[in-house]
């Protein structure tokens, strides 16, 4: 088997097994081919062969009934070379549709993603934290249907459903383990979804849903080792080791949030003292800054105890004392823990991600700052910190990209369905 197949599609599988049949390698080829033309756009066979490292005569064997189903899609034709001009081939995106929904404390958002990460409409209900698993499948349910009407879709367009949520999350049984901060406990989320929606539906850790979204769609394609950091309500890493997405024995590898930085630290809500995230979290650097506001009237500024992180981000770029200290002290945490992330995994590049980070960058820059400034010790901690994908970094297209991948996965190794539901773009 060639090390190609090995490195493109290694989220999902590993080495192949030595002895592969010729059907298995039949579906290893068409998963890799089927996953460049979804990752990298529209290529001709020519060109496929060359980057699969296959032969020309196989490329075609497999390319032609994916054609004749309309899976692949013929884009124009390929301008350079002598004698008959190629077909450049694409991705036929819309050949079914995915549910992406993010669950986050107060918010639920659900769109329609197409096949290639690109969301055609969506929609977003708030309810008040801590209502009920039962009430927010419900709320989610109710978004795909208004989404559906308004697109004129039926339920037979869906491939699938992809759920993404913040918290302890064993993706292989879809079970919610503790999301502590939605109040969650052994929540069987996935049969919740597949009950209420009539669709088969994954259900995935946030970090590890945008982890693979930039590793198809985004930053992360063609590297085989980095992580994707995801600071919010809480933190959390999709880490991706060697092409594959690290999960563990019990399926919560990359919580990284709750390494312990500091013995005499705040409790955090899952029982231990001065885990990372009760530093560095929106809700920690928002709790610390209230704390700093209480009598200290002249610096106050325009901050209050109820300054949003962008509030503080402004006052921070106006000089407010207040401000600088409560993200430089964010910056130094952040450091400590991203320190302990790069000395476990080696990453080549740690992508930063969420809501902190989007509304904090003056975080971001000091915690480089910190990163820059650490020279003489055992291991250099030039490891860039890059800001995630404006596209995959989302969380409806990062909860999308685990169906959209199923459905490459499927066609590979079950065959073209009889029923393809190919929409007009
Ligand atoms: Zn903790």
């Amino acid at each position: 088997m060639k090390e190609v197949i090995r490195r493109r599609v290694g989220i999902e599988y590993g080495a192949p097994p030595l002895k592969a049949g010729k059907e298995e390698l039949r579906r290893r080829n068409t998963l890799l081919l089927l996953a460049l033309v979804q990752s990298d756009g529209p290529s001709s066979q020519a060109d496929l062969a060359r980057r699969s490292g296959l032969s020309p005569a196989t490329v075609s064997g497999i390319l032609q009934p994916l054609i004749e189903s309309r899976i692949l899609i013929e884009e124009g034709k390929s301008t350079s070379g002598l004698g008959r001009r190629a077909s450049i081939l694409a991705f036929n995106s819309r050949a079914n549709l995915t549910a992406g929904i993010s669950i986050d404390l107060e918010e639920v958002e659900v769109a329609l993603v197409d096949l290639s990460g690109r969301v055609l409409d969506q929609t977003a209900t708030r309810y008040p934290r801590y209502t009920e698993p039962n009430e927010v499948v419900t709320l989610a349910a109710e978004g795909l249907a208004l989404l559906e009407k308004r697109n004129s879709l039926d339920r037979s367009s869906i491939a699938g459903a992809g759920v993404a949520i913040p918290g302890l999350i064993n993706s292989a049984t879809g079970v919610v383990q503790v999301a502590s901060n939605l109040g969650w406990m052994n929540v069987q989320l996935r049969d919740l979804f597949e009950q209420r929606l009539g669709v088969s539906a994954r259900v995935e850790h946030l970090g590890r849903a945008k982890a693979r979204a930039e590793a198809i769609w985004g930053k992360g394609k063609n590297h085989r080792n980095f992580v994707c950091l995801e600071i919010g309500s809480g933190i959390g890493a999709g880490v991706v080791v060697h092409g594959r997405i690290l999960r563990g024995a019990g399926g919560i590898g990359g919580e990284v949030g709750h390494m312990p930085i500091d013995p005499a630290g705040p409790t955090c809500a899952c029982g231990f003292k001065g885990c990372w995230e009760v530093f560095c979290s929106g809700p920690a650097i928002r709790r610390n800054l209230a704390r700093r506001l209480e009598g200290a009237d002249d610096s106050r500024g325009a901050l209050s105890p109820i300054a949003t992180l962008g509030d503080l981000e402004a006052a921070y770029q106006q000089g407010n004392a207040i401000a600088v200290e409560v993200v430089e002290e964010a910056a130094d945490y952040l450091v400590r823990g991203l320190v302990g992330v790069i000395w476990s995994f080696d990453p080549e590049f740690v992508l930063l991600t969420g809501p902190v980070v989007n509304q904090c960058p003056s975080l971001v820059e000091a915690a480089k700052r910190r990163m820059g400034a650490m020279q003489g010790n055992a291991r250099s901690f030039d490891v860039p910190l890059i800001l995630e994908s404006h596209h995959a970094g989302t969380g409806v297209v990062a909860a999308s990209a685990a169906i959209a991948t199923r459905y490459l996965e499927e066609l590979a190794f079950n065959g073209i369905p009889k029923q393809n539901h190919v929409l007009t773009a």
